[in-house]
Formats: structure tokens, sequence, C-alpha cells
């Protein structure tokens, strides 16, 4: 054998030696579709013969064989990818778990960044959406909480209720107090309760006002109403809150009012007189000399016409309305 010969026959066992070797690296790799029509087109190049083409320079033979690898290896990350899927799922499900009440839409659709606040209009805030859980989540918040305290009341108001409270102690009567101050933002909100709930305006319809977070319109009139509804009967309202109430600028308080017995009560001017009529209590329709009592000190009871449940029985206030 010539030495040309010789180093002929060197080159083409390398060359076989490398096409076992690169046969065996493309079948031990895990492929998936994708891999195996990548695969299935380098065979099918390799079968034309195009691939080991002997006549080539052996520079060009590992140029593609290089070529192969690099198709092959380009096609790895994607088993790497996959699990960097699966991670992000994770992430995802981590948030959800640490967000104790996650909407579905906002989990499934995030805020963009640099979008803050870009929250789609369909999907309400479930925080925000009314109904019985945002009034059990805010009612007794600032801004919406109320008072029953006789000291929150607007000054002038405050000490005509005190004297009259005084009084109506001296004589043994029973009170028990409602309410006296409640914010513009509570009686926003239960306001437009009634009329969403009793269909007086669309849930759509309702204006905003600064401070008051709730979201009335539900996506459908039905579940609207019934979430309106929800927060009367949660706030147990029976009469159409009004937005200009006395309350609103500490001028009015619900109390009950109740006694046994006859009521010997000091009035305004000093003397005394006794209540001998029923019924024994300051309610609407209430004891009508109580009233007049009441309005000796300038506490004066809101009496309203109208159906028994429209009527406001422990509501007095600084004008009677
Ligand atoms: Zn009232």
């Amino acid at each position: 054998m010539t030495r040309a010969a010789k180093t002929q026959q060197i080159v083409r066992k390398a060359r076989q030696r490398g096409r076992r070797r690169d046969g065996d690296s493309i079948h031990l790799e895990p492929l998936d579709e994708e891999e195996k029509q990548g695969t299935k087109a380098s065979a099918q190049t390799h079968s034309r013969g195009e691939f080991l083409d002997r006549s080539r320079p052996s520079h060009m033979l590992m140029s593609r064989l290089l070529a192969l690898r690099r198709t092959v290896g380009n096609r790895r990350p994607q088993s790497v990818v996959r699990p960097g899927l699966d991670s992000g799922t994770s992430v995802n499900l981590t948030v959800m778990r640490e967000s104790p009440a996650p909407s579905p839409a906002s989990a499934t659709t995030p805020t963009p960044a640099g979008t803050p606040g870009a929250t789609p209009a369909a999907t309400p805030d479930p925080d925000k959406i009314s109904g019985k859980e945002w009034w059990d989540a805010n009612e007794g918040k600032s801004p919406y909480i109320k008072s029953d305290k006789i000291s929150d009341l607007e000054s002038d108001f405050q000490s005509k209720v005190n004297e009259f409270e005084s009084a109506l102690k001296a004589a043994g009567a029973s009170i028990s107090i409602d309410t006296t101050k409640r914010p513009a933002e509570r009686a926003h909100v239960l306001h437009y309760a009634w009329q969403v709930a009793k269909g007086e305006i669309k849930a759509s319809a309702v204006p905003s006002m600064t401070g008051v977070d709730i979201t009335w319109d539900h996506g459908s009139e039905a579940a609207s109403k019934k979430g309106a509804q929800e927060i009367l009967d949660a706030a147990t309202v029976k009469s159409k809150p009004s937005l200009t109430s006395n309350h609103i600028d500490g001028k009015a308080i619900d109390w009950t009012i109740t006694w046994t017995g006859d009521l010997k009560i000091k009035k305004k001017d000093g003397t005394e007189i006794e209540i001998k009529s029923k019924p024994r209590s300051g309610g609407d329709p209430g004891n009508t000399e109580l009233h007049s009592v009441g309005e000796g000190y300038g506490v004066i009871k809101g009496l309203f016409t109208g159906p028994k449940q429209k009527r406001d029985a422990p509501h007095w206030s600084s004008d009677g309305s």
C-alpha cells in the first residue's frame, strides 16, 4: 500500500467513525416531535449522500458536522426551556397562594409592567364589588364608620341633646343610641345601595365619590341589584337613606327612648311634667307629650308620613327633618 493509499484509508476510517458518532449522538437525544422532524430532515439529507459525500473536502465535512451539532444543540434548550416554563407556572401559583383573594382574571391577565392600575373594566375587584362582604369589611372603618356618641354631634345641637338626655335619665327613662354623626361616605353608599337595589338607578350610573371605593356594577342588572340589596340587609336599612341627612352635619340622633309607668320629666323652662299618656316610647308614632318636651330642648322628633316601614322611629334632629 502506498503512502497516499494509506493516508486515504485513515481518512476514510476517521470519516466513518465520525458518522457513527454523529449517528449515535442523534439517536441518544430525547427528541420531541419538532426535533424528530429536524432529525428526519437531516437523515433524509444524509440518505441522499450529500452529508457525507466523500468527494467533498474534509473541512466541508467538518463544517456540516458542526452544523448538525448546532442544529441538534440548538434544540436542546427546548428541554431546558420547558422546565423554565414550568417554573414560570409555579411562580404564578406562588403568587396566587400569597394573595388571600386573588381575582381569577388578574391571575391569568397580570397588569403589564409599566401600566400600573390598568385593570380591565369587565373584571371587578372582589374587594371592591358591592355586597354583604364589602359592607362587613368596610362599615366599621373610616370613612364609613358611624358614631353613636353624642360628643360627635355638632356643638350647638350636642348641648341641646345633652340637656334633654340628662332630663330623660333623671326621669328614669331607658335610652339606647344607635346613630349620631353619620359620615357623608356612609350616606352615599347606603343611598345608592337603595337606589340600585330598587332599580331607581343603573349600577353603572352611580356617581363616584372621593374616598368611596366600591364597585356597583356586577356586569348584570340582577347581580348588581342583589349586591346592593345585600348591603341594605346587612345595614338593616328600612327607608331610603338621604344624601343630605342632618346626621351628616351632626344635627340628628337616632335613639330609642322607653319608660315604664308615668314619666316625670323636667322641661327646658325648669318646670316638671308627668306624662301618663301612651305609648311609653319616643318613637314614631310615639308619645306626643314627650315630643313636646324634646322640642323645648331644641331636639325635635322627626315625624314622617307614609307606610310604616318608611317611618324613622328613633330619629330626632335640630329641625325635625
Ligand atoms: Zn336618623
